[in-house]
């Protein structure tokens, strides 16, 4: 299959040509048809797939025939980065339409973003918050919307967006077009997509399953020697574009701040930053100015960067979606990929469910000088019981026990064994 069968304006055709495109994803293929005939649609899909082009383009090509400089396609996105990355997208795929674009969300100056929709554009890319910002201070027109498109729903609701994105829905035309994307569908999306849209066309993209180009595999290791680890593969994986995924925005800090001590281009991305910083991360990983980037899940989300040639979990993720969006970072495209994730005892439940979720076995890897499992760990919190009632002395760690009982691994020589 190709773009072609899709009969897109040439002026929209030439662009996706020009980015190199030649055989839709399965998102583009199922979503493009009934979006290109007006019809609301419902995307079960995660980043990575092509669901940005899957909805950009059919609004790009509907939008060709029509009026100039009013709103026409209102774009939601829960993170300033997707509403870039979305913006970005659209001013690439419209550069032989005269469609304009603008993007808008908080952290900065609104008076620019308010200049910019005053000039005249027909699609704006938002951030819940700052579009109420605009649309309280009378900045925008939302009446003459045609098409309204939620990225993320899911993720807006766990950012805590539905109340903003119903204050929005009472702005816009009953009478348009609306297309919801989301890579899960708890209850509250379910609920806010039937609202939202008339007889939808639903198209679901394995939304659980890993990418296949992505190898995956985990190490045990002890919680304290993350860092020791995480440097320690850094070194031996022929790692070229890093992203490393931390519980909390902390930890994100730390372990960047402490992997540039050590002299590694790193930084972090997490929520603590202010907006330039945040740019300043994201377009220095993006250009290689910074080969590890640090993050936590939600600063993250949306991040579209090619070429990442490994995503380690230096925490597991709270779920099992979190992991296959995580990992989706890698693998992307034509591009294979390696996942490495730390694993502690307390680990072992989420594991299960991942391994359940993602439909296979995740191969796990021993690195010599970490040596470590799950029997050690459980034998030192038995022995700790022990040792709690009878004397109180300071107990040796299960990874110094696990040292103990094995021959110190010669420094500076690294070994990756496979159990
Ligand atoms: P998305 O899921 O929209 O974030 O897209 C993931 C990545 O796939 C982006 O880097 C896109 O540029 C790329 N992409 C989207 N559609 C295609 C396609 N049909 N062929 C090759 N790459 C694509």
């Amino acid at each position: 299959m190709s773009f072609s069968v899709f009969q897109l304006h040439p002026h929209i055709h030439t662009a996706v040509q020009k980015c190199g495109y030649t055989v839709p994803t399965p998102i583009q293929q199922q979503a493009i048809p009934p979006v290109l005939a007006g019809r609301d649609l419902l995307g079960l899909a995660q980043t990575g797939t092509g669901k940005t082009a899957a909805f950009v383009l059919p609004t790009l090509h509907r939008l060709l025939d029509g009026p100039r400089k009013s709103v026409r396609a209102l774009i939601v996105a829960p993170t300033r980065e997707l509403a870039e990355q979305i913006h970005g997208y659209i001013e690439k795929m419209a550069q032989h339409t005269t469609l304009r674009s603008a993007v808008i969300y908080g952290g900065v100056s609104k008076k620019a973003q308010a200049a910019k929709i005053r000039a005249g554009v027909e699609i704006v890319v938002a951030c819940p918050g700052r579009l109420l910002d605009h649309m309280n201070d009378r900045a925008i027109n939302l009446s003459q919307v045609e098409i309204l498109i939620l990225d993320e729903a899911d993720h807006m609701f766990d950012k805590g967006f539905l109340p903003d994105i119903r204050r929005i829905l009472k702005s816009v035309p009953s009478q348009r077009q609306s297309l919801v994307f989301s890579a899960t569908m708890p209850k509250e999306i379910r609920r806010l997509a039937e609202d939202i849209l008339r007889n939808p066309a639903t198209v679901q993209i394995n939304h659980t399953q890993a990418a296949p180009s992505i190898s995956h595999a985990l190490i045990p290791v002890e919680q304290k020697r993350k860092t020791e680890l995480l440097k320690n593969i850094l070194e031996n994986k022929g790692m070229t574009s890093t992203l490393v995924f931390t519980k909390t925005k902390y930890k994100a800090k730390n372990v960047a701040q402490q992997l540039e001590n050590f002299g590694y281009r790193a930084t972090s991305l997490q929520g603590n930053l202010s907006q330039n910083k945040r740019q300043e991360a994201l377009y220095g990983f993006k250009s290689g100015a910074f080969t590890i980037l640090v993050a936590t899940d939600i600063a993250a989300r949306g991040i579209d960067v090619s070429g990442i040639s490994h995503v380690i979990n230096y925490d597991v993720p709270d779920t099992a979606e979190a992991y296959t969006h995580r990992t989706g970072r890698t693998g992307r495209a034509a591009c294979t990929g390696e996942a490495f994730t730390f694993m502690t005892a307390a680990d072992d439940k989420m594991i299960t469910l991942i391994e359940q979720t993602i439909g296979k076995k995740i191969q796990r890897e021993t690195i010599s000088d970490f040596h470590f499992d799950n029997q050690d760990i459980e034998a030192a919190l038995a022995a700790k019981k022990v040792q709690g009632r009878s004397r109180p002395q300071k107990e040796m760690t299960a990874g110094a026990a696990q040292r103990k009982r094995t021959p110190t691994a010669t420094p500076g020589r690294r070994t990756f064994t496979k159990r």
